[in-house]
């Protein structure tokens, strides 16, 4: 068993912990927000007293926060804890960040002669309690093959995408073409009500020809044909459309830099961005079709 160092407890962060020690691992947690510590505490972790004490006398340092500037601030800038760390000690950064950010920091471990992976995962804070979360690792064999066993534990599908950097790109990739296919899915429904066809039909004819895809058929924008969708509860979440509008926007930040055309990602961005602007990005993604028939 190892001992961990967990750095960032909160919505994903605090139940992945806690599979962690469910598992037999020793935690050192650290997380700016006291409640989430405490939580931590009753789960039988020990509470370090900074994230520079977390990363030290451990294993392995796990990473769960909210964005790109936070994990430069961690590692880099403000907390240091590559240089806190132990000789041989293992990094892996769940967060959901930015493509740039997560090489700039592997290459700094790897500097120091510290390995690391990007890990972000897919499937939100049911999966991370149930630990069946994805994750998509970038880094090298060694780094994966180190970080599996670990990840294991608090997921059902882990996925070794290439070198650094690369966990992160499949994790935006991914959700832009999400985005691209539930935005694509929703104007044919829309299309469908105005033409007098209904959305069962068309459910049961796309399902089987060659509109098919994820959106559709697991988790359809329109109430009915997919029970378990958050359609059916008035697009309760689910997966946010903040959430999504988030990863849209690494994608975007991504592309730009990598000068990748992406045009139809670039408008499922501007659509989501306007789903926020009116208020409405608690809403599920799929909630994303009322924006479309008029309805926000
Ligand atoms: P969250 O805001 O609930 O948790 C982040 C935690 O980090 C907070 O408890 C905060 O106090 C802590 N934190 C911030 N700065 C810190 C610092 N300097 N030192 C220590 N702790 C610090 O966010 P979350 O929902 O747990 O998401 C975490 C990451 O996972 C994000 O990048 C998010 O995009 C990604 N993600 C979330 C979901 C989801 O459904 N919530 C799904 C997939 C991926």
């Amino acid at each position: 068993m190892a001992t961990i160092g967990f750095i960032g407890l909160g919505n994903m962060g605090g139940p992945m912990a806690q599979n962690l020690l469910k598992a037999g691992h020793g935690l050192k947690a650290f997380d700016l927000s006291a409640a989430a510590l405490d939580a931590a505490k009753a789960a039988g972790a020990t509470i370090a007293t900074s994230a520079a004490d977390a990363a030290t006398g451990v294993d392995v340092v796990v990473t769960m926060l909210p964005a790109g500037q936070h994990v430069r601030s961690v590692y880099l800038d403000g907390d240091k804890i590559l240089e806190a760390a132990d000789k041989g000690t293992l990094f892996i950064d769940s967060s959901t960040i930015d493509v740039d950010t997560a090489r700039a920091v592997g290459e700094a471990a790897g500097a120091k002669g510290l390995t690391m992976v990007d890990a972000p995962v897919s499937g939100g804070t049911m999966a991370a309690e149930a630990g069946t979360l994805t994750f998509m690792v970038g880094g090298s064999d060694e780094g994966f093959a180190s970080a599996k066993p670990i990840l294991d534990v608090m997921g059902k599908n882990v996925f070794h995408a290439g070198g650094s950097g690369t966990g992160q790109a499949a994790k935006i990739c991914n959700n832009m073409l999400l985005a691209i296919s539930m935005v694509g899915t929703c104007e044919a429904f829309v299309l469908a009500e105005k033409l007098g066809l209904d959305a069962q039909k068309l459910f049961e004819i796309s399902s089987t020809a060659s509109g098919q895809c994820w959106s559709l058929t697991s988790y359809c924008p329109v109430p009915g044909p997919v029970p378990a969708a958050p359609s059916n509860r008035d697009y309760k979440p689910g997966f946010s459309a903040a959430m999504m509008l988030k990863d849209l926007r690494l994608s975007q930040e991504a592309a730009q830099n990598v000068r990748a055309a992406t045009p139809m990602g670039a408008e499922a961005a501007q659509l989501y961005g306007l789903m926020e602007s009116l208020g409405k990005s608690d809403l599920d993604f799929s909630g994303i079709i009322k924006l479309i028939r008029g309805d926000l």
